[in-house]
């Protein structure tokens, strides 16, 4: 028998970076299988994952997160969770935000790092409706022309299908509403700046508020197994659009973010998935912010 006390906590975790107030949220998990994960031989993989206490087979238990971004005045939310569209065990964004007290209408933008499913999918309700009914959905144009690209999806098949018509779902309220800004260059509002790191999708995007140490890097799918990953950044994962591209770019933000001393937000390490990079030998070691008492605005 479950004990009536044996829930979780609400799965949202609140910092205070500087001027901005950023909100963690939890949507669910996903696995990642050692077999999705290429460029390293197969024992290392497993070895590293078995040295970290984790399945050899693969973490079935990686973290889906977004964020919320509060300050001058605006609600940002940086990815959108999953939506339905990847079954019960992901999908609990919308529980995350209502249990920080943030109603889905008060957000005035979604920043969304690719057209993933796990980042996209939590834009429209059950009923394909948008769930931010206020909010203007800003993506790089490079992936919505691959994602909603007619003859890309025509003949695209299985996984890669899936995903092409859940991308489209996910924007079709925003397209039709006028609140779709599929943008171009680094401005993508005041304050918020757009690091390109495509690879992982033709439009994956980075996207970096505040200023000096408490820059925040809001870096998407940058890293989706951080066991392996950062020790190994060289290791791609299975879904990539671009492997290559996708192991350059890692390596370009992995540097960048650990040089800068940047805070990172990260939707698949650990939740809170907010922490910094330092250089270990020819990878990197994560450094995860802890729970603690908010400090009043300064
Ligand atoms: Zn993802």
């Amino acid at each position: 028998m479950t004990s009536p006390t044996a829930r979780q906590a609400p799965g949202f975790q609140r910092f205070r970076i500087g001027g901005l107030l950023i909100t963690a949220l939890y949507d669910g998990y996903v696995p990642i299988r050692a077999d999705d994960l290429r460029g390293a031989p197969a024992e290392l993989v497993r070895g590293r994952l078995a040295a970290a206490h984790l399945p050899e087979d693969g973490d079935p238990r990686t973290a889906v997160l977004a964020f919320l971004v509060e300050g001058d005045g605006r609600r940002i939310l940086v990815d959108a969770g999953s939506g339905t569209t990847l079954g019960p065990a992901t999908g609990h964004l919308w529980e995350s935000l209502a249990a920080a007290d943030v109603p889905a209408h008060s957000v005035d933008h979604v920043l969304i790092t690719h057209l993933h499913p796990d980042h996209a999918g939590g834009l429209v309700t059950p009923q394909g409706l948008a769930a931010f009914p206020a909010a203007t959905v800003h993506v790089a144009r490079a992936d919505t022309d691959h994602w909603l690209d007619a003859g890309r999806t025509g003949r695209a098949q299985g996984v890669q299908a899936q995903i092409h018509r859940d991308a489209a779902a996910a924007l079709a309220p925003y397209r039709e509403s006028g609140r779709l800004d599929a943008f171009t260059g680094p401005d993508v509002l005041p304050g918020v700046r757009a690091l390109d790191e495509h690879g992982h999708t033709a439009g994956h995007t980075g996207y970096l508020v505040g200023t000096g140490r408490d820059t925040v890097l809001f870096w998407g799918d940058t890293v989706h197994s951080h066991t392996v990953q950062l020790p190994y950044p060289d290791v791609s994962v299975a879904i990539d659009s671009d492997p290559a591209r996708a192991v350059a770019s890692r390596a370009e933000v992995l540097g960048l973010a650990a040089r800068e001393g940047w805070w990172v937000a990260a939707a698949h390490l650990p939740f809170p998935g907010l922490g910094h990079l330092r250089g270990d030998g020819s990878g990197y070691a994560w450094l995860p912010a802890s729970y603690a008492p908010l400090p009043d605005a300064g």
